[in-house]
């Protein structure tokens, strides 16, 4: 056991509660804050609460969770335990979004917390979980208000991520990580922010005017045509929240992203990096899609589990998003693996299986299920990213006339 204190550099943990308040929420004055973040995120969950109320928040609410209080269920619950979840905290979260209060997810939680557990529980717990969500869920994925989520090193994540060092390095050198990937490195951090929104903003602004009809992705193990949603609409960076607030949901962020048609992707894929999904590594997945349908589907490490999340429901084996991030992008050449799909997800290309955001289709905001659907939208109770870019990915827009346009070569914007 490490006897020393890890370094967590007071300043930029003020900076990133000030990005996260400023630029991730936009947090509008007399505007409610609910907070959610792990315990051991507490200094960092205590700026934001300063800088909320210096930008005139009426009320910040954290909700704090414990990955010790987590394992005690595990440990000893009784087994209708599995089965339950908190729904009426699920409901009250989806009453204070529709009164307008902003979101604020802090991660930093052990990925791997529940991977000595019984798989059968993990996955009873989650589906219970996952239904008592919906209400909120539904609400934050469909934008009704400026939501957020910024990282906080927590001790396990940091031995995750840098096993070769002593605990207390470990973290921060996570903490290093991820200011600069949240950019807030230099003097004038929400500056920094606005010009990376723009550069975000020239290139979603390139593709809604291209109008593809499909991106066609090649490389090693990879020869995939994923068509794009009629009406979709690219996203990234800054972005309308419903109750009208321009806000930036994920920081860091680097990825511009889309619609695809839930039933107009073909070919096989290969994953480049594993997916860190409820404390089990999936590695080498391979897939086939016919007709936007994974009809094959193999990993080298955890193919269990990944059959088990494709089976979840009628959407899980169909596309929700589909994303493109240059190899270039700073958190892809850290070359680290973070298990987090905050930060994985902003390292590669990447799609994502189940339910589509509302908000990538023209109009999206007035759209119904049925219209989204109609518009090859997907629909699920799950969304898993999983990454597919690499230094070798080629990929063309393709126009509905059958002409393309290099998108991206070897990892790069063409
Ligand atoms: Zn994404
Ligand atoms: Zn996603």
């Amino acid at each position: 056991m490490s006897t020393k204190t890890a370094t967590i550099d007071p300043v930029k943990l003020d900076r990133l509660a000030e990005v996260a308040v400023k630029v991730g929420l936009n947090l509008q004055e007399g505007q409610d804050l609910l907070l959610t973040a792990p315990i051991a995120a507490a200094p960092l969950v205590r700026r934001i609460a300063v800088h909320a109320y210096q930008a005139g928040a009426g009320v910040v609410t954290p909700l704090l969770s414990d990955d010790q209080v987590t394992l005690a269920r595990f440990d000893h619950a009784r087994d209708e335990s599995f089965d339950h979840a908190a729904g009426w905290l699920y409901e009250g979260m989806a009453q204070a979004f529709d009164e307008g209060t902003a979101r604020l997810g802090v991660v930093g939680d052990n990925p791997m917390l529940l991977s000595e557990q019984n798989p059968d529980l993990v996955s009873r717990a989650s589906k219970a979980q996952s239904e008592a969500y919906k209400p909120a869920r539904e609400r934050i994925t469909g934008f009704d208000v400026n939501w957020n989520l910024v990282a906080w090193p927590g001790v396990d994540w940091a031995r995750l991520v840098f096993p070769d060092l002593p605990e207390d390095e470990a973290v921060t050198m996570l903490a290093d990580t991820i200011f600069a990937a949240s950019r807030v490195d230099g003097e004038d951090a929400v500056a920094n922010w606005q010009a990376h929104n723009a550069r975000l903003r020239a290139r979603t602004d390139w593709l809604n005017a291209q109008r593809f009809s499909a991106l066609h992705f090649t490389g090693p193990g990879t020869d995939l045509s994923v068509g794009l949603a009629d009406g979709h609409e690219w996203m990234g960076g800054a972005s309308l929240a419903k109750n009208g607030v321009v806000c930036n949901p994920n920081i860091p962020s680097e990825e511009v992203f889309t619609t695809p048609h839930a039933h107009r992707v073909e070919g096989y894929v290969q994953a480049t990096k594993p997916l860190s999904y409820q404390g089990t590594l999936i590695e080498n997945i391979a897939v086939r899609f016919e007709q936007g349908r994974i009809v094959e589907a193999s990993a080298s490490r955890g193919e269990a589990v990944l059959q088990k999340v494709l089976d979840s429901d009628e959407g899980a084996r169909r596309l929700g998003e589909v994303a493109l991030v240059p190899h270039s992008s700073p958190i892809s050449q850290s070359g680290l693996l973070f298990y987090n799909t905050l930060f994985d997800e902003n390292a590669a290309c990447h799609i994502a299986l189940g339910q589509c955001y509302s908000k990538c289709f023209e109009g999206g905001d007035s759209l119904n299920r049925e219209q989204i659907a109609a518009k090859g939208g997907n629909e699920s109770m799950i969304h898993i990213d999983w990454m597919i870019g690499s230094d070798q990915i080629d990929i063309d827009g393709v126009h509905a006339d059958g002409r393309r346009v290099p998108v991206f070569r070897k990892g790069e914007w063409a």
